[in-house]
Order: C-alpha cells, then structure tokens, then sequence
C-alpha cells in the first residue's frame, strides 16, 4: 500500500500574497496539489472556474452542506467558502499531498477531522504593507478594503495555534519557507 498523503493548511490575511506563494510552491514541490474550494462569489479577473474555485450559487452551495458533501466551509465577507470532501480524501489515500488554502474557522474544522494536518499561517510584514498590497490590487471597495483589514487584524491576533509561521515579506523567502516545509513533511 502506497504512503498516505500529507494534509497542509495554510491560512493568512487575504491580500498577504497567499495565492501567489502557493502557485509557485506548487510548482516548486511534487506530489503536491490544491484543493478546489467552491465560493458563491463572483471570480476575480483572471480567476479560472474549477482552477481557482469552483464559482457556485448560493442554493447550490447550501445543497452540497445539506449532502454533508463539505468537509468543512465557512461565511467570510458575506461569501460562503467551502471544502469539497470526497476530492481531498482520494488524494490523500493516492499519496498525494493536499493543500487547503482556507481561513481559521475552516482550519479548526478540518483539524478535529485530520489532527495531524500541518497548519502554516503566512502574515504580512506589517499591517500597513498588507493595506498597500489589498489596495494595490484593485478588487474591492473601499468599504470591503476595510472590513478585510479589520478580519487581518483578527486573524493575526488568533494565530498563535498554528504550527508554522511564514512572514511574507521578501516573497521568494516565504516561497522557499513553504517548499521546504512541505517537503520535510512528505519525506516524513
Ligand atoms: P478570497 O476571496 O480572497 O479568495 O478568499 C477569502 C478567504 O477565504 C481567504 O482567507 C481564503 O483562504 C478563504 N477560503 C478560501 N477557500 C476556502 C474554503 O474552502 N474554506 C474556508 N473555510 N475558507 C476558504
């Protein structure tokens, strides 16, 4: 029988560069996949259906919870996220190593299920440089800007529970931090 694949979650402010590190990890790093979250919002420019999310309605997103076919999903900004079960768990009897790119709500979920998931959280260098880098992005209003911030906030002052801390200030460390993570846990 194959080795069991490992579960990584990784959490972080959004806006803190988490979308781009986990692209290059993944591209760094083998055997390693993400999962793919379904989300009632809409998809950014640039965002692929099925790639980053799958975009869903809100009824289809509350008939998956009805079939308890999430593993674990959270309301975030007015928005539900949510893991699918059956996907994760194939891979990891595969072998494959899964990454949750998910808030906290979601990470204490997922590790009543899978206690031996490795948490890593990425934080920003500073609040006001993640100001500059949501606002740089150009998504959201000024009014979501700030409710982003004010959840930043939060979440950082509640992350002392995570195993792993990455600081993503120059972006090619906190790359390199992450792959090196992941690989120590898969030759484990
Ligand atoms: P964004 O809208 O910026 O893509 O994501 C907003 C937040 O939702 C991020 O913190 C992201 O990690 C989180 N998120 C994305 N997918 C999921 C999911 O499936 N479950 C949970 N609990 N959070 C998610």
């Amino acid at each position: 029988m194959s080795k069991r694949g490992v579960l990584f979650i990784i959490s972080g402010p959004s806006g803190v560069g988490k979308d781009t590190i986990i692209k290059e990890v993944l591209s760094r790093t083998e055997d390693v996949k993400l999962s793919v979250s379904c989300t009632t919002r809409p998809p950014r420019v640039g965002e692929l259906p099925g790639v980053d999310y799958n975009f869903v309605s809100k009824d289809y997103f509350e008939q998956l919870i009805a079939q308890d076919a999430l593993l674990e999903y959270a309301e975030y900004c007015t928005t539900y996220y949510g893991t699918p079960k059956e996907p994760v768990e194939q891979m990891l009897q595969n072998g494959i190593g899964v990454i949750l790119k998910i808030e906290r709500v979601g990470m204490e979920k997922v590790i009543r299920i899978y206690p031996d998931a490795v948490t890593i959280f990425i934080e920003p260098p500073s609040m006001e440089e993640l100001r500059r880098r949501i606002v740089r992005r150009n998504t959201d209003s000024p009014e979501a800007v700030q409710k982003r911030l004010k959840r930043a906030e939060e979440e950082i002052s509640l992350s002392g529970d995570y195993k792993h801390h990455v600081i993503s200030g120059e972006l090619e460390t906190a790359i390199e931090e992450v792959c090196s993570l992941i690989r120590t846990y898969m030759q484990k």
